[in-house]
């Protein structure tokens, strides 16, 4: 595994690549690797023969009392992890880097953002948008690979794709999950061990809604009460959101058929997580 720094040094890298009709994988996170981003990976490499991943904390993409600083960073590690699975090219620019000077042209996404975690992070998308039309026109991936963890991404970086026309094959990959249920999510990190056993309840709170649906029931806001009622009364957190619209789209959905997501975010002490569940109804 080669890690790189710039620009430059990377696109070099890969015409090289291209030119001997190399396919290429894209996987860009934020770092402190989990076997949700290998599982990125894994999906990648059995896809194409090059796998690029980009390690970087996009401070576009961070509000002001959010926790850019604090984000956990571990450079050392994650490259042992990238490296073992088998990542051939690991970019990890300073924010110097992608953002030398201050932008002219930011991108301002329009749709599937003024709800879930859009609706609280005003810019997030938009930062996140930038950030990934900039590695995608340095990487110029054939496929790049996003968790459905983050459902609300999946769907803008959908419309990103589509929109401004980039020929990238958009894969989402399945949630991977601790054996309690937790999803993975760098920010695991911060619970206290009593919200760590708490923080089980949030993918039990989505199964729960997923046993009523498949019992019958098609009103949403049903679905909505019984997760908040189990968030509640087995948590100390705050329930942010429950939610649930069409998929991808993110419009309202009067009954529940077709594809649907529900989701949730909740916040304890220092850690706000986020779950969900995207289900084909008949
Ligand atoms: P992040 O580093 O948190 O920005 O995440 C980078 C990518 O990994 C995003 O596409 C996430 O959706 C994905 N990801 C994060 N956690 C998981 C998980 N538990 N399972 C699958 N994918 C994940």
């Amino acid at each position: 595994m080669r890690v790189v720094t710039t620009k430059a040094e990377l696109q070099q890298l890969l015409k090289i690549e291209k030119k001997q009709q190399k396919t290429i994988g894209f996987v860009p996170t934020m770092g402190y690797l989990h076997e949700g981003h290998l599982a990125l990976v894994k999906h990648a490499c059995q896809e194409n023969d090059i796998v690029v991943m980009s390690i970087f904390v996009n401070p576009l993409q961070f509000g002001p009392k959010e926790d850019f600083d604090a984000y956990p960073r571990n450079q050392k590690r994650d490259e042992q992890l990238a490296a073992d699975a088998e990542v051939d090219y690991l970019f990890v620019p300073s924010v110097e880097e992608m953002y030398p000077y201050p932008l002219s042209i930011k991108l301002s996404v329009e749709q599937r953002v003024n709800v879930l975690c859009g609706n609280n992070r005003p810019g997030h998308f938009d930062g996140v948008a930038t950030v990934l039309t900039k590695l995608f026109h340095i990487i110029m991936p054939d496929r790049a690979y996003f968790g459905r963890k983050d459902a609300q991404q999946l769907a803008v970086v959908d419309g990103l794709i589509q929109d401004l026309d980039f020929p990238i094959k958009l894969v989402g990959v399945e949630t991977v999950r601790e054996a309690d249920g937790l999803a993975k999510s760098s920010r695991n990190v911060y619970l206290t061990d009593t919200e760590r056993k708490e923080a089980a309840v949030l993918y039990k709170s989505l199964k729960q809604a997923e046993k009523a649906i498949l019992e019958g029931e098609r009103k949403p806001a049903q679905i909505i009460h019984l997760v908040k009622n189990c968030l509640n009364k087995h948590t100390n957190a705050q329930v942010e959101y429950v939610e649930i619209y069409q998929y991808p789209t993110l419009k309202e959905a009067a009954s529940l058929h077709g594809m649907i997501l529900i989701a949730i975010a909740v916040r304890f002490k220092k850690a706000r997580l986020i779950d969900n569940l995207i289900l084909e109804i008949p």
